[in-house]
């Protein structure tokens, strides 16, 4: 199998802020050659009342996530996080995450509105950061090097797509196939990754 292409932030219309239907998301994102996406709602998981996770008909995988917001920061969270609540503080809601298995990414870390505290990175509370984000202007985007040298951070990429348009136009390349949620959570965990942008 060759290696997998994963929009790893995409936001339904269950955002309140986005216009894009599930069951466009799911036709275009085939097309569009990638392998995946994962549905990153702003502090919701509820796509699953919508959606069978996990490998679709027309062969496309979709993952369920969120995009968690604290005051220090957006974080994409991959894990068991149907019931968590809203409203934790970054360290505490990084803590929990890294006690139950699961993944965060700081999601457009240097986006000059609310961007991620340098702290949570520096003290190991967050290791794997947006790269590229498809929403973020090109210095932000640029800025996270800086991490990259300091930190050692790994890099995924997200077109943070609210149309139709945005969809895919910024992606993760893994080596290796990503069937279901665990498998994406390992996959982080371990593998090497890269952002590219399409
Ligand atoms: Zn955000
Ligand atoms: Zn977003």
């Amino acid at each position: 199998m060759t290696s997998m292409k994963f929009d790893l932030h995409v936001h339904t219309n269950i955002s309140p802020c986005s216009q894009l239907p599930l069951e466009d998301i799911i036709v275009q994102a085939k097309e569009r050659g990638l392998s995946g996406v994962c549905i990153t709602d702003h502090d919701t998981m509820d796509i699953r009342h919508f959606l069978q996770e996990g490998m679709q008909d027309n062969g496309l995988c979709v993952i369920f996530g969120m995009e968690y917001a604290t005051s220090e920061g957006d974080f994409l969270l991959f894990g068991p996080y149907e019931q968590l609540q809203t409203g934790l503080a970054a360290p505490e809601l990084l803590r929990h995450v890294e006690q139950t298995g699961g993944v965060a990414v700081a999601a457009h870390p240097f986006r000059s509105n609310r961007p991620t505290r340098e702290y949570l990175v520096d003290h190991g509370l967050c290791s794997i950061v947006e790269g590229i984000n498809g929403r973020n202007h090109q210095h932000e985007n640029d800025s996270v090097g800086t991490w990259r040298e300091r930190y050692g951070v790994k890099q995924v990429g997200g077109s943070d797509a609210h149309t139709l348009g945005e969809l895919g136009l910024v992606t993760t390349r893994f080596p290796h196939p990503i069937r279901n949620r665990a498998e994406l959570i390992q996959a982080l965990k371990n593998g090497s990754y890269a952002p590219e942008r399409n």
